[in-house]
């Protein structure tokens, strides 16, 4: 969508990109020309991230981190900086989920999605924006977040919770961090399923996303080069004059109210797979 050579000279750091959606950005980011560099705990699913960033043309690189230990971020932004340079754009994707009852939840399993989910985006955003002030360079950020932040995700009480804050973080740093030449956006991908889907996601849906579409009004799930093409122009210069926005890119699923709704059955009856404690 955008021009070759948009992302000429710019190092876009990407939580997660070794896998699903990340990976897909990341994709799109090196064919506009951006090295990318691929942050994960993993080495394996960095691996995976680097090479499809050097498959569409791309340089890359990987560094271990943590996105719930600052001090690991700041380690990782090093590392990328002795290899790639500086980073300019950060993408917030990496992401816990699980399918759950609320009542259900454990302490344990609310903190590891709240804290991987919003302190994560937090500590990267910090790191980011420390440097770039630091710097007097600009930058942009693109949080990956989700509809059910704007209206509550039964069965995913602290995902949602947790993409409720990183949606409010957006408009916050967004002033903040404006006269710094800093720009924050927001992403909210619908319904696009990917080969990495994690096992727990994907069990609750065993007959699958072939027929998937049908449940959205567009008639389809997303294809995960559409979320590339928003993520690059939300970062891109093309949009400097965007922030604090939050682009929806989900077929207007979202908003889908039937005429006639179909019977309601409680979470614990739609979710299918077991507990996770
Ligand atoms: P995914 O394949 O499960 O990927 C999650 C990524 O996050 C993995 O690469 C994982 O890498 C990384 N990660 C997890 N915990 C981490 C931690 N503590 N520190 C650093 N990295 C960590 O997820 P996805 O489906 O591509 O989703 C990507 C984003 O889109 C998420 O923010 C998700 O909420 C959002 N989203 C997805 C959909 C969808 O349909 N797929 C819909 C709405 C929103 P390591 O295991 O190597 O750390």
């Amino acid at each position: 969508m955008l021009p070759p050579g948009t992302f000429a000279g710019s190092v876009v750091a990407i939580t997660g990109g070794g896998t699903g959606l990340g990976k897909a950005m990341a994709i799109e980011f090196a064919r506009l020309g951006a090295a990318v560099a691929i942050l994960s705990r993993k080495a394996e699913q960095r691996q995976r991230g680097i090479r499809a960033v050097e498959a569409a043309g791309g340089r890359a690189c990987g560094a271990e981190v943590d996105v719930r230990q600052p001090e690991q971020i700041a380690r990782a932004f090093d590392e990328v900086e002795r290899e790639l340079g500086p980073v300019d754009v950060l993408v917030n994707n990496a992401a816990g989920n699980f399918p759950v009852v609320s009542e259900d939840l454990s302490p344990n399993g609310w903190r590891a999605v709240t804290q991987i989910v919003l302190d994560g985006t937090w500590f990267c955003s910090h790191e980011l924006a420390a440097r770039r002030i630091a710097a007097g360079k600009p930058g942009a950020i693109l949080n990956i977040g989700a509809t059910y932040a704007l209206a509550g995700g039964p069965g995913a009480v602290h995902s949602a919770a947790a993409k409720a804050g990183v949606h409010n973080l957006t408009m916050t740093l967004a002033v903040e961090w404006a006269h710094h030449g800093i720009r924050v956006n927001e992403l909210m991908p619908g319904m696009f399923p990917h080969e990495d889907m994690a096992p727990q996601m994907r069990a609750n849906r065993p007959e699958g996303y072939g027929e998937a579409g049908k449940q959205i009004p567009a008639g389809r799930v997303g294809r995960l080069h559409e979320l590339g093409w928003a993520a690059t122009y939300l970062c891109s210069p093309y949009a400097a004059y965007v922030s604090g926005h939050t682009f929806v890119i989900d077929g207007a699923n979202w908003l889908r109210r039937g005429l006639q709704m179909p019977e309601y059955k409680p979470v614990r009856e739609q979710i299918r797979v077991r507990p996770v404690r």
